[in-house]
């Protein structure tokens, strides 16, 4: 009940208050509501306190001091809903249910590539019907669980962390889509950012000198080639000869235009213009760069960026 509405690490210090307060359901059902809502005092929509009181008081009271397990049993206590009624019975009792929020709506959607709209009754029992069926019945608990931990923390609402992604491999958005991030459907925004970057394509012997991304964003954990946005008044030329040192600390004496890689995100497009350069005599570029050869690349988690810059190099993109 605290999680309603609310976040873990907000949550939390209040968890640890209320079950230092009240150690089990007697003492909670037992309890003074004033002195309920003081410990909540803080944490917002009280109205939780007092069904979370409501609830406890009908345990004791219907079912003997025992929490109900079944769906149909915990959806009649104050303040629990569908969602979390299925929640309690497959992490707390293995009950063999779905539990679905919109984290796991989403990751829905993206696994099955699914375009239509969440927000529309119809779709929603689609998607539920899909993730009901890939639940294996011995662990719905840790499915649920699963699906969230996914929703929040990798497949994230606008930019998902594909490349960190574990079950990438069977994701039709990730396979499909440009930008699984586009997934589902959301009302179009008024004005897209448009981004131009330099880029630059170092090549020692058959090896590609790419890096990996490490900051969080859309593309963190897939593989690219260094570059980064001119400054005030740079050339692009230039920028790519400044990026490359700063990014990879090598630094390069000819650049040689090869085209321009356009590409559009659901949120913004880029503009890449691409340099490719012969590796120099010292070559030794820093992490997270590795020198790659065309089948180690085609093993990495590109962005499609990456792949249409490797297409204009000649290089097969990846299978
Ligand atoms: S691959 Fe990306 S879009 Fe697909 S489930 Fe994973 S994080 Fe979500």
């Amino acid at each position: 009940m605290l999680l309603q509405q609310t976040r873990v690490a907000q949550a939390l210090p209040y968890y640890v208050r209320l079950l230092a307060r009240y150690p089990n359901l007697r003492s909670l059902a037992s309890s003074d509501p004033a002195e309920l809502l003081k410990l909540w005092q803080g944490a917002g929509y009280y109205a939780r306190a007092s069904r979370m009181h409501a609830a406890a008081r009908a345990i004791q009271q219907k079912h003997g001091g025992r929490f109900p397990s079944s769906v149909e049993e915990l959806e009649r206590l104050p303040g629990v809903g569908p969602y979390m009624a299925r929640a309690i019975a497959s992490l707390a009792f293995g009950a063999p249910v779905l539990a679905l929020e919109a984290n796991g709506l989403r990751v829905a959607a993206r696994l099955t590539g699914d375009r239509a709209d969440p927000a529309v009754a119809k779709v929603r029992e689609r998607l539920a019907a899909w993730l009901d069926h890939e639940l294996p019945p011995e662990a719905a608990g840790e499915y649920n669980e699963a699906l969230m931990e996914l929703g929040e923390t990798i497949c994230l609402p606008r930019s998902p962390l594909c490349g960190e992604c574990p079950i990438a491999f069977a994701c039709v958005a990730f396979r499909t889509l440009d930008d699984p991030g586009s997934l589902p459907q959301r009302a179009p925004r008024a004005s897209k950012r448009h981004e131009v970057a330099a880029i630059v394509a170092v090549r020692r012997g058959a090896r590609w000198l790419l890096q990996k991304r490490t900051e969080p964003g859309l593309l963190r954990g897939l593989w690219e080639f260094p570059g980064g946005k001119p400054q005030r008044g740079e050339t692009l030329v230039h920028a790519a000869r400044r990026e490359l040192a700063e990014e990879t600390g090598l630094r390069v004496d000819r650049l040689v235009p090869v085209g321009v890689v356009r590409h559009a995100y659901s949120h913004f497009s880029v503009e890449l213009h691409l340099f490719r350069a012969q590796a120099p005599a010292r070559h030794l570029a820093s992490y997270p760069a590795r020198w790659l050869t065309p089948e180690e690349i085609r093993k990495l988690p590109l962005p499609r960026a990456t792949e249409k810059a490797l297409s204009l190099l000649g290089v097969s993109p990846p299978e």
